[in-house]
C-alpha cells in the first residue's frame, strides 16, 4: 500500500502502536487509528469520512498529504483507465472475431407483412410452376418411354413377324418344295 511508495514521509508523522504497522499514532495530536499510514495520511490531509481530522497538524504537512492523496488517486484512476481500455480492446477484438465470420445480416424489408405475403404467394406460384414443369417433364419422359417401348415392341413384333414369316416361308417352302418334290416325284413316278 502507501507504505511502500512513501515509507519515510508518512512514517515520519506517526508511531506504531504495540509494534503493529496497521495501528498508528499521530505525532501531532496523539490520535491513534487503525489502518496504517494510509489512514494517517487521510487524518493529516484533513480528509473527512473514514477518519477524524488532525487538529494539530501543520498546514504544510496537510498540503503535502493532500497532494500525495491526489497523486495516489490519480494513479488509481490511470490504473483503472488502463484496465478499462484493455477490457475495451479485448471486447473490440472479440467483437471483430465474432462479426468477421458471420455474413452481414440481410436488410430488413420496409413493410414486413406485405413483402412476406408477396413472398409466400410468389413461392406458391413458383412451387406450382415447378410441379407443373416436373409433371410435364415426367409426362414427356413417360411419353418418350412409351414411344420407345412402342417402337421397341413394334420392332420386336416386326422382327418376330419377320422371323415367323421366315420360318413359315422356310417351312412352307421346304414343305412345299418337299411336297412339290414328292408331288413331282409322284407325278414323275406316275
Ligand atoms: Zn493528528
Amino acid at each position: 500500500m502507501g507504505r511502500t511508495r512513501l515509507p519515510d514521509k508518512a512514517w515520519n508523522y506517526c508511531t506504531m502502536v504495540d509494534g503493529k504497522s496497521c495501528h498508528v499514532c499521530c505525532i501531532f495530536c496523539g490520535h491513534t487509528m487503525w489502518g496504517g499510514v494510509s489512514r494517517l495520511k487521510e487524518h493529516l490531509a484533513q480528509k473527512r469520512g473514514d477518519v477524524a481530522e488532525c487538529k494539530r497538524c501543520p498546514a504544510n504537512v496537510t498540503m503535502e498529504m493532500q497532494e500525495h492523496l491526489i497523486q495516489v488517486s490519480l494513479e488509481k484512476e490511470n490504473k483503472q483507465k488502463r484496465k478499462r481500455e484493455m477490457l475495451e480492446d479485448m471486447r473490440k477484438k472479440k467483437g471483430q472475431c465474432h462479426s468477421s465470420p458471420q455474413p452481414p445480416p440481410p436488410p430488413p424489408p420496409p413493410q414486413g407483412e406485405v413483402v412476406e405475403e408477396m413472398d409466400e404467394k410468389e413461392k406458391a406460384l413458383l412451387d406450382e410452376a415447378i410441379k407443373e414443369s416436373l409433371q410435364t417433364h415426367k409426362m414427356e419422359e413417360m411419353k418418350e418411354r412409351n414411344e420407345e417401348a412402342d417402337l421397341a415392341r413394334a420392332c420386336l413384333e416386326s422382327v418376330q413377324l419377320y422371323e415367323q414369316e421366315l420360318l413359315m416361308r422356310q417351312n412352307g417352302s421346304s414343305s412345299r418344295y418337299d411336297y412339290d418334290e414328292t408331288d413331282f416325284d409322284i407325278d414323275m413316278n406316275f
